[in-house]
């Protein structure tokens, strides 16, 4: 059946391939009527070419449309082959200057802060790197797609609109030429024809809305097959689809993730493929299973033809686009074709209907036609224009659809639990709004298409539900409501971008536009004026927190819009005149003509007396949302700012202004805030609280908070300041206690509620506050003598007075402008340091001390201080006067006199004391000791400023002037020097508790640091290393007959958990390190190899690729044996209660024996036992005529033969004697059958069981058995391969070998040896001989053991470490009087020439690379000689080299890793001190290294000592055929010295990386972009991560790609970069993750992650290298660990799936 298909698809594809283009296109030619030869051509072809079958099949279809459909078209167009025909245009066209590469989903754009006109110009990498804004103040992002390049657009940019390859030619000019003057005359008419043809069909066919007809077209299919047809939703999950198409469609799972996936990046995808009744069944059922809860999944049973021909469509828009690329002559055609006005008049143009269709297309094609678009019609200087037009005119009609559609939101990839990381769409009709190219050149359209008052009209049409004055009600939406108020606010953003470039000259169009505009405006702000009114709740707390969000949620969105309004209006006065009159008319419509009704009331006061109405804040209506009156503000500033005020008084309505009208509304919300501080809205809940939060926010405050004091400011410069207390203290509600006599006393002893007084305090407090504010706060350009920059210094100022701030700190503390920028890199370096970062944390900012003097305690945009805001308020009326007196000149009086009435006595209650009297008075007061200073400033200053008046008043003496002005000066001094002081001890008060917060926080960051410390403390208590005994002078020896004898010292050490002191002995209870084993990649050579079946698998030779290791560590702390096992009971205990109760993860899993160490929450995995040196146990001490090595390994020989022999035996015993026992000759002294007391406590044995089997378990991945014989090889594993990772972090640290460890690696590295080389004890003697007898053979070969790894294939150093650990089960049998440290060193000795033999066969020497010195030293000719017997015994097929002083260099270099290994090694099985010289790093390291290894100098020597048997061992080693295939070039092997592992190299420019990303597409989905593309930063692989597409089974699970990735890369520990995110991402294991600080900063020492500020950032090598040594050091998991523990929110993420 399938084979069927297949031969008729090829049939079809031959015959199709047979079909000659150019035969066509010459009938076309000759056509009358060129429309239906093509039509009929299509309706032929098109269905034979596309969708024949269930699936589409992509390169097929592409290659044979291409043959078949436009490769006619092609000729047609060039009238010859189009292979000669497209270069030829391509030469003949003058290229556009506009570059207008459409951006991918991720592709890194720039903007320049500097230079760009707003934020949404952007440039393309390749633009930008040839720009001059490379070296401006730029920012990047990376595009959701869709946007263009605006290089060459001179209107996008202040300054440099051309980057290098778009640059203008000077002879050319920038004016516009027809392009298509450069087209032959008969190609211009083709290609009207074969455009205005194709493009129409695409258009029909793409709208077409019937089932079971074409457009125009034939239907040639006879037999009818259709198809079913999913289409995309934003309602139904990804899991909902996949599970319903499985049942309806009966596909795999993994289908269905497919079409899942198709359908959610291309909005539609056909499920099922068959006759009519087929589909419609499966249609049905889908529909059926998905209509529950929501409104069901789309599907369509569409015919066939229809498909055919829509896929068609879609693939000749795509062919239109990149044909008008080879020429701007086409381009233009196109567009001409497309705006051409349709029979059907109005909206029939190409253009039009696609536009209008766009809500019901599919993502896919709406993706595909808004790229023509954008290639075509934005591309064109004359059409763009005609094309924004037809938008504008559109504009009502599209955001209606768009407000329908329910496309565009942002794809939640909600199964994964992810949330935190959406992206962002990826389509729709609107995102090309979000960078339109015509918005931004909108003052035509504001002008000619009245764009601004459509948008809000529009605008204000969507929110149609107002309550009975007309202003806006979000309190009663409906869901659907509430959806369609979120779409509404893009309109907003468009408003934006009409206004952002401001007009540089007015027509009196524009100004009649601009004005229309903004009257619609207004309407707008009338609707918002005074909505979501509240009342104060007395009695009962509200029941359901009132909605509120929305009303604030408008006004976010405004702030910018209002303020970019009021720029407008400064720019003409005009203008400005006609916006403050139509605004203050709106105003009084809005409170008709403020009384709202109210009843006016007179109020009198000290002989005072004013007219107001009678209203309370605190029993009627207030609202916070004054839109009309900070309008109004913003508007009146702008009069004096501008001086119009002063210019043309005339024209402006003066006479309307009421103040106490213009007042009254901000007033009123300004008393709801202090009445809410003080307490008296407790029960309206937190919905006004949050209000009066934004209020005040940065967000909003520009035009809320900020301006109702700008009124109110206004408001008192008109009026009698009597008059403005008097109804402000009535306001406040306070006007009673002020204006009756006695009211204060009576008050308190009637009246004892406490509450009551306390809340009239706070209010005065506040109305004293405000009061200080309107007076002082005068830093607003228009109110004081200031310009912005003067204003945003002092907002830095304020702000950093606080505490040292990080840039975006101190970006997100300050208002932002509608090109986002703050304006504070103007003035930050004249106010403040910057402090760089160091390996944590950010760069800082610090206030420059100078600038302290700045610092106004009571700055209006600080949170409440509670200070005494009376004592403020004096000082400032005392400066105000001394100001006044200062600048006093001839002729002007000072009327200002605040200190004559200070010095009066009160005249309301009669007789009381004056203010200044009472001030003297409370100076000594001790209840008010804070503010003494301040009090005696006060009077200092009274009596200055009294002595001013003197001497003003009476005839001056020069003399006694200079002394007064000298005094004051100083008192000024003085003051000044008080105040400083007082901000000093603020800040240090601040500091201090900075301090302690920073503190703890600290301890948390740097545990590690802090346990390090604690473990100093810890051992140097308990004296473990005290007592190290200290040879002078001696020579040391680690090991061998010679080894330095030295005593142990007693080693006692303090358990943790019970405190208990105890002696590590070896009968005593076992005392343990908590440690962690984990399998580790990190010094691989070979990141491919195929992980073995671990049952199979046999560990016992390490290959030198050390493809794989287990790693030990240790956080060094140390437990009693039992004390951990019951805690460990108690964990898993509480642990299963725990998931029992609630699912709760942990950052651990104790099923997997995992806890965290009871000190220091560092995660292990099981405990290492402390030892003392296990040596000493089983040497028997002889050292007299010990055997050379020749004769010990003869020795060795015979005894390995007597105990295979024996082995052999035994396994046969059953089958009675055989001959071969009685043939034993057993050699002298060996004892096969003696039996070794285990010397060790039961509790160190179990120990030395439970730690062996742990590493079993981990480094094999296998279930826990003690038994198996693999145990010991895998503790000598750990044992070598950690030791290894030491070394190497060592050497690329450059650090001395001993003398630098921390003491937990020290700790951990001793007690793993020790353990390792006490485990044999525990395990089964003959299979611990048994490795033994085959890791010998590999050196020394005999007849039992064939087939082992040749010398190649063996890590040295694993081999070492097993021989000598493993030797004293054969040892302690042997009672000949040879001693074990004569065992080990042969043993040492034998692998070290093994080893020398390996490096020389694989050396890499050139001869020529290097200058050579002509020394010919005793090593170098003894060297060329072993490498001249090498050559012997390889038969000459090893490459020649006669330079002697390479070969030793090279082995010199390729030996030491080995050598300071096995110095580790040694030092920690035999405890003998390392000799000083080789604890520093120093000259000679490596005839010192030799030394106290036992070592010869010249290592060859170690060949000439032994030559008698170690000839026939190399003979042997060569012989190997592996050696043979190596040296013959078949085969590839490590040579040494192996070079540590690094993490791969980034790129210092950030942007790299985004671009490397933005090229990457997923591997298995054909060619798609790659959502959140992940980079391995152990071996440079960019992965498809957390998405479907890239899923793949793990054991038995789903993973994200870069979890499966973890298992082959870094046995299950991973290392990302989220390119998008910019975060690195830890992964271990399937469970575990966290996410990491980037290594890359921007100019300002942050990190960017999530890339939101978009800073250029660079590598910052530091933090890198401290992420390598992260990953060096295997601290990864246990970083995860701690981050986990700190923040429980990243227990639950599943890390699998990333
Ligand atoms: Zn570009
Ligand atoms: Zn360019
Ligand atoms: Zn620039
Ligand atoms: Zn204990
Ligand atoms: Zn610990
Ligand atoms: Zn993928
Ligand atoms: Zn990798």
């Amino acid at each position: 059946m399938a084979a069927d298909l297949e031969s008729e698809v090829q049939a079809i594809d031959k015959s199709l391939l047979e079909c000659s283009a150019e035969e066509i296109a010459v009938k076309w030619l000759q056509a009358n009527d060129l429309q239906k030869e093509v039509y009929q051509h299509l309706a032929y072809y098109v269905p034979k070419i596309y969708c024949r079958g269930p699936n589409p099949a992509p390169q097929r279809e592409d290659m044979l449309a291409q043959h078949v459909l436009l490769g006619p078209m092609e000729w047609y167009l060039c009238g010859e082959d189009p292979a000669f025909g497209f270069p030829k245009l391509e030469q003949a066209n003058k290229p556009s200057h506009l570059c207008g590469r459409v951006f991918k989903v991720g592709e890194p754009t720039y903007s320049c802060r500097d230079c760009a006109v707003d934020p949404t110009c952007v440039l393309c990498m390749e633009c930008f790197l040839g720009s001059i804004h490379r070296e401006h103040r730029y920012r990047m992002t990376t595009s959701g797609g869709g946007g263009f390049c605006d290089c060459g657009d001179t209107e996008a940019w202040k300054e440099g609109p051309y980057c290098q390859k778009h640059e203008l030619n000077t002879s050319e000019t920038a004016e516009e030429e027809d392009p298509l003057v450069h087209l032959p005359e008969d190609m211009v008419a083709r290609a009207y024809n074969i455009f205005a043809i194709t493009f129409k069909y695409a258009v029909d066919i793409l709208t077409w809305e019937k089932e079971n007809e074409l457009p125009g077209l034939e239907m040639i299919e006879k037999s009818d097959t259709y198809y079913c047809m999913l289409f995309n939703d934003e309602v139904h999950t990804y899991e909902q689809v996949i599970y319903t198409l499985q049942k309806a469609v009966n596909c795999t799972q993994k289908e269905a993730i497919g079409f899942a996936t198709t359908v959610d990046r291309d909005g539609r995808r056909s499920v099922r493929y068959g006759d009519f009744q087929y589909c419609d069944q499966a249609k049905s059922v889908i529909v059926r299973n998905t209509s529950r809860q929501t409104k069901p999944l789309k599907v369509q049973v569409m015919h066939s033809s229809i498909v055919a021909h829509q896929s068609f469509g879609l693939k000749l828009l795509t062919w239109l686009g990149s044909v008008i690329g080879y020429s701007d002559g086409l381009r233009r055609i196109l567009c001409q074709v497309g705006l051409q006005e349709g029979p059907d008049g109005e909206n029939s143009s190409l253009v039009d209907k696609l536009m209008l269709y766009d809500s019901k297309l599919w993502k896919g094609a709406r993706n595909v036609y808004h790229q023509l678009f954008m290639s075509s019609l934005l591309m064109d200087l004359k059409y763009k224009k005609l094309f924004a037009i037809r938008f504008a005119r559109n504009y009502e009609r599209l955001q209606s659809d768009f407000m329908k559609d329910d496309h565009d939101r942002e794809f939640s990839i909600a199964d994964l639990s992810i949330q935190i990381f959406t992206v962002p769409s990826l389509m729709g009709w609107y995102n090309m709004c979000i960078n339109p190219y015509f918005l931004k050149k909108a003052r035509m359209l504001i002008t000619e298409e009245n764009l601004m008052t459509t948008i809000i009209k529009t605008f204000m049409d969507h929110l149609r539900h107002r309550d009975i004055q007309g202003r806006f009600q979000f309190e009663r939406y409906t869901a659907l409501q509430a959806f369609k108020f979120r779409r509404v606010q893009s309109l907003i953003l468009d408003l934006k971008y009409v206004l952002i470039s401001k007009p540089t000259e007015w027509s009196d169009d524009l100004r009649r536009k601009f004005l229309e505009g903004f009257d619609a405006f207004l309407e707008l702000l009338k609707c918002m004026q005074g909505m979501d009114p509240i009342t104060r709740q007395v009695g009962q707390h509200i029941e359901m927190e009132p909605e509120w969000e929305a009303a604030f949620t408008l006004q976010m969105k405004l702030t910018l819009v209002i303020s970019m309004m009021q720029d407008w209006c400064a720019l003409d006065e005009k203008v400005l005149i006609e916006a403050y009159k139509k605004c203050l008319t709106v105003l009084m419509q809005c409170h008709s003509g403020f009384t709202d009704g109210e009843q006016p009331i007179v109020l009198s006061m000290c002989g005072h007396s004013v007219e107001t109405i009678r209203y309370c804040v605190s029993q009627e209506k207030v609202s916070i949302h004054l839109p009309v009156s900070r309008l109004l503000a913003g508007l009146h500033v702008l009069l004096s700012k501008t001086e119009v005020a002063y210019k043309f008084p005339e024209l402006l309505p003066l006479s309307e202004l009421s103040p106490p009208m213009l007042i009254e509304h901000p007033l009123r919300c300004l008393v709801l805030c202090a009445q809410v501080h003080a307490g008296m809205w407790r029960r309206n809940g937190f919905s006004l609280v949050n209000q009066i939060y934004y209020y005040h926010n940065v967000k909003c405050r520009r035009e809320m908070f900020d301006k109702d004091i700008v009124m109110l400011q206004t408001g008192v410069s008109m009026m009698d300041p009597n008059h403005f207390l008097m109804i402000m203290l009535s306001r406040f509600e306070l006007y009673q206690i002020f204006s009756t006599p006695d009211y204060g006393k009576r008050f308190s002893t009637e009246n004892t509620n406490k509450d009551v007084v306390q809340q009239n305090n706070t209010l005065i407090e506040e109305m004293l506050y405000l009061i200080i504010m309107i007076v002082g706060e005068r830093f607003s350009p228009g109110i004081g003598q200031v310009n912005t920059t003067d204003e945003i210094k002092r907002e830095i100022i304020h702000q950093l007075s606080i505490r040292p701030m990080a840039h975006s700190e101190l970006v997100k503390a300050l208002p932002e402008d509608e090109n986002r920028e703050t304006g504070m890199e103007s003035v930050i370096e004249e106010v403040a340091c910057f402090k760089k970062p160091g390996l944590t944390g950010r760069g800082l900012y610090e206030l420059k001390p100078e600038c302290a003097k700045n610092f106004n305690l009571y700055f209006y945009h600080f949170s409440r201080a509670e200070q005494s805001k009376v004592l403020h308020l004096i000082g400032m009326a005392l400066q105000e006067e001394k100001q006044h007196l200062e600048n006093l000149s001839e002729e002007n009086v000072v009327t200002f006199t605040f200190t004559q009435k200070i010095s009066k006595p009160g005249e309301a209650p009669s007789n009381s004391p004056s203010i200044l009297a009472m001030l003297e008075t409370l100076q000594n007061a001790p209840h008010l000791e804070v503010h003494k200073d301040m009090i005696r400033w006060i009077l200092k200053t009274f009596n200055t400023i009294k002595k001013l008046r003197e001497s003003s008043s009476s005839s001056p003496v020069a003399e006694t002037e200079g002394n007064i002005m000298e005094e004051s000066s100083r008192d000024k001094d003085k003051a000044e020097r008080k105040r400083k002081a007082e901000i000093a001890r603020l800040r240090r008060e601040k500091i201090m508790a900075q301090m302690s917060e920073m503190q703890r926080h600290f301890i948390n960051e740097n545990k590690e640091l802090f346990q390090q410390t604690l473990e100093e403390l810890d051992t140097s208590a308990s004296g473990v290393h005290e007592n190290s005994p200290v040879i002078l002078d001696a020579k040391l020896t680690a090991l061998g007959p010679e080894q330095t004898r030295v005593a142990e010292p007693r080693q006692v050490v303090m358990c943790i958990l019970c405190q208990e002191e105890q002696e590590v002995k070896v009968d005593s209870r076992a005392m343990v390190l908590a440690a962690f084993i984990q399998r580790s990649t990190v010094l691989s050579k070979n990141r491919n190899k195929i992980t073995p079946d671990p049952e199979k698998y046999d560990p016992l030779f390490m290959h030198p690729d050390l493809s794989c290791g287990t790693h030990t560590g240790s956080c060094g702390h140390i437990m009693h044996a039992h004390c951990w096992q019951r805690y460990f009971d108690a964990v898993q205990a509480k642990e299963q209660r725990r998931q029992q109760r609630l699912r709760v993860h942990t950052s651990y899993d104790v099923e997997n024996g995992e806890f965290l160490c009871p000190l220091c929450e560092c995660l292990s995995n099981t405990v290492i036992p402390l030892l003392p040196p296990p040596r000493v146990l089983f040497n028997r001490l002889d050292f007299s005529g010990q055997p050379n090595l020749t004769q010990w390994i003869k020795t060795l020989s015979q005894q390995v033969q007597a105990i295979q022999l024996l082995r052999n035996e035994h396994c046969a015993s059953h089958s009675g004697h055989s001959e071969k026992m009685d043939q034993l000759q057993l050699p002298e002294g060996f004892r096969p059958d003696f039996k070794l007391k285990n010397p060790y406590s039961e509790s160190i044995k179990e120990m030395l069981t439970t730690f062996g089997t742990a590493t079993y378990k981990v480094g094999l991945k296998v279930h826990p058995n003690e038994e198996d014989p693999r145990v010991p090889i895998m503790c000598w594993g750990s044992c070598a391969y950690t030791i290894q990772t030491i070394e190497r972090i060592l050497a690329d640290e450059d650090k001395p070998l001993f003398g630098h460890l921390p003491c937990r690696q020290d700790d951990c590295l001793m007690s793993l040896t020790r353990f390792a080389a006490a485990h044999w004890t525990v395990s089964s003697l003959s299979a611990v001989q048994g490795h033994f007898c085959t890791l010998l053979a590999s050196l020394v070969p005999n007849e039992k053991n064939g087939n082992l790894p040749c010398i190649l294939d063996i890590d040295m150093f694993h081999l070492l470490v097993s021989l000598v650990l493993s030797f004293p089960a054969i040892h302690c049998q042997d009672f000949s009087g040879v001693s074990l440290g004569t065992g080990d060193l042969h043993l040492f000795h034998l692998v070290t020439m093994a080893h020398i033999i390996q490096i020389l066969l694989t050396s890499s020497t050139e001869e020529n690379g290097m200058d050579q010195e002509n020394t010919n030293s005793e090593e170098e000719v003894a060297v060329l000689t072993l490498y001249k017997f090498l050559c012997q015994c390889t038969g000459s097929a090893l490459k020649e080299i006669s330079s002697g002083w390479h070969l030793w260099r090279n082995l010199k270099a390729g030996i030491m890793p080995f050598l300071r290994c096995s110095a580790l090694f040694f030092h920690y099985l035999n405890g003998v001190p390392a000799p000083s010289e080789i604890q520093v790093n120093g000259a000679n390291q490596f005839e010192h290294l030799c030394s106290y290894l036992s070592l010869p100098n010249n290592l060859t020597c170690l060949f000439q000592e032994n030559g008698e048997i170690l000839n026939t061992l190399i003979e042997s080693w060569c012989s190997n055929s592996e050696v043979k295939r190596y040296l013959e070039g078949k085969r590839h092997a490590i040579s040494y010295a192996r070079e540590s592992n690094k993490l791969i190299d980034l790129p210092d420019d950030y942007s790299c990386l985004i671009n490397q990303a933005s090229n990457f597409s997923c591997p298995k989905s054909g060619g798609d972009k790659s959502r959140a593309p992940t980079l391995c930063l152990v071996c440079g692989t960019m992965l498809c991560s957390q998405s479907y597409c890239c899923q793949t089974e793990l054991e038995g699970e789903d993973v994200g790609a870069c979890t499966a990735h973890t298992y082959t890369c870094g046995s299950g520990v991973g290392i990302f970069l989220r390119v998008r995110e910019c975060q690195v991402l830890f992964l271990a294991g399937k469970t575990k993750g966290c996410f990491y600080p980037p290594p890359y900063l921007d100019d300002y020492g942050e990190t960017d992650q999530g890339l939101r500020r978009g800073n250029p950032l660079h590598l910052c090598k530091e933090r890198f290298k401290k992420i390598q040594k992260l990953w060096q050091q295997h601290s990864i998991t246990e970083e995860i660990g701690h981050a986990q523990e700190a923040n429980q929110t990243l227990v639950g993420i599943d890390w699998q799936h990333l």
